[in-house]
């Protein structure tokens, strides 16, 4: 039975990446050697290390004075390595805490320095995204997470600030058309949008390194990847290349101008359905909402959860419940999901209302 994988992460991957990743496995370009079992240094992998690289830049249409790394440890590693390359010894910097992950990168960074939390959704449990705040001048940078996976809501228009800005795109990176102008650093796990778990991509302004007075570990410090090609050590091989297969099959789809129409489209017709079915409601604030993670609830969960479990589930509808901290459900509708997928959904939920 077909299955539509509506999973938060990790998490659906196009069909033809996955057949690619899994012949490479096996044999490699035909070169009778797995690709998990080849130097990192041979020509075949330093070539696809290089393309990656390459197709975010060009992907994003990145400025000049950007570098692109895979790193590993994931986005929460980068919570605290943004800190230990930016945050000046005894210096200071402002965060939007929106949801969870935001949370966890301003804990990681009040290890090294003072935070201040310049506005914060948590009030209303997380269903909005804070505007209006003032930013302090002084301050190392500011840092903001673009979508937040877990509450499903979503930036859209990014503060303005003349100090560093340090975003956390994990679960919306290449899904939208965005001027990478505005950010110093960015960074996202891979397993969101862009490919299996085990790698995270960070793009980073090089005139902004090298100025904290920060002994900074060589693991942990952006220079040493950057002079290194991004293989100071070995990087996750297996990870780096689905992440360059996913970004070619969305360079082949037209680019991220392309998937930004698919998205929306995508998400109209399943925000259409949650407003306009009376057996549903949407978590997060209209004008805040992700077009990434979707979050609703039934309005009467004790007498139609059951049914609408069954319903879905016998459609072969997958990692729809909520995240554990918000309840209700979520459906993670990434670059990769097509739209039929969606029309499945809808069509379930239309399905619950005629049986109520
Ligand atoms: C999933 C997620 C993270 C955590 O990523 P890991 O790679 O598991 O460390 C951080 N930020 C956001 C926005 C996420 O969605």
């Amino acid at each position: 039975m077909k299955k539509h994988n509506f999973s938060a992460g990790p998490c659906i991957l196009p069909q033809e990446v996955l057949k690619k990743a899994a012949e490479a496995v096996v044999n490699y370009n035909d070169i009778n050697l797995s690709l998990i079992e080849i130097s990192h240094r041979s020509k075949e992998f330093i070539a696809i290390m290089e393309e990656a690289r390459s197709l975010v830049k060009e992907l994003l249409n990145l400025p000049n004075g950007y570098s692109v790394l895979f790193l590993q440890g994931g986005a929460s590693l980068e919570f605290l390595m943004t800190a230990y390359n930016l945050l000046k010894v005894n210096g200071k910097a402002a965060y939007l805490d929106t949801g969870t992950w935001s949370s966890k990168a301003l804990k990681e960074a009040k290890l090294l320095g003072d935070i201040e939390v310049i506005a914060s959704s948590k009030d209303k449990g997380y269903n909005y995204i804070p505007k209006n705040y003032e930013i302090p001048s002084a301050i190392d940078y500011l840092h903001c997470t673009s979508n937040n996976t877990i509450f499903g809501t979503q930036i859209k228009e990014f503060p303005k600030t003349d100090s560093l800005l340090v975003c956390d795109m994990s679960s919306d990176i290449f899904s939208r058309q965005l001027d990478f102008s505005q950010f110093d650093l960015v960074y996202a796990g891979a397993q969101k949008n862009m490919g299996p778990a085990g790698t995270t991509l960070v793009i980073v302004k090089d005139e902004i390194l090298g100025k904290t007075n920060r002994k900074i570990p060589s693991m942990l410090d952006y220079q040493v990847h950057i002079q290194k090609d991004s293989m100071f050590n070995t990087p996750p091989v297996f990870a780096v290349y689905v992440s360059m297969l996913t970004l070619q099959w969305l360079k082949n789809l037209g680019g991220v101008a392309a998937i930004e129409k698919i998205n929306k489209q995508k998400a109209e017709l399943l925000y259409n359905e949650i407003d306009r079915n009376p057996l549903f409601e949407g978590f997060a604030n209209k004008e805040d909402r992700s077009v990434m993670n979707v979050t609703f609830n039934l309005t009467n969960e004790e007498a139609h959860k059951e049914t609408f479990d069954t319903l879905w589930n016998n459609a072969g509808i997958n990692g729809l419940k909520g995240h554990r901290s918000v309840g209700g459900y979520r459906a993670s509708i990434y670059n990769a999901m097509p739209i039929e997928s969606v029309q499945v959904l809808v069509d379930v939920m239309k399905q619950l209302e005629k049986q109520a």
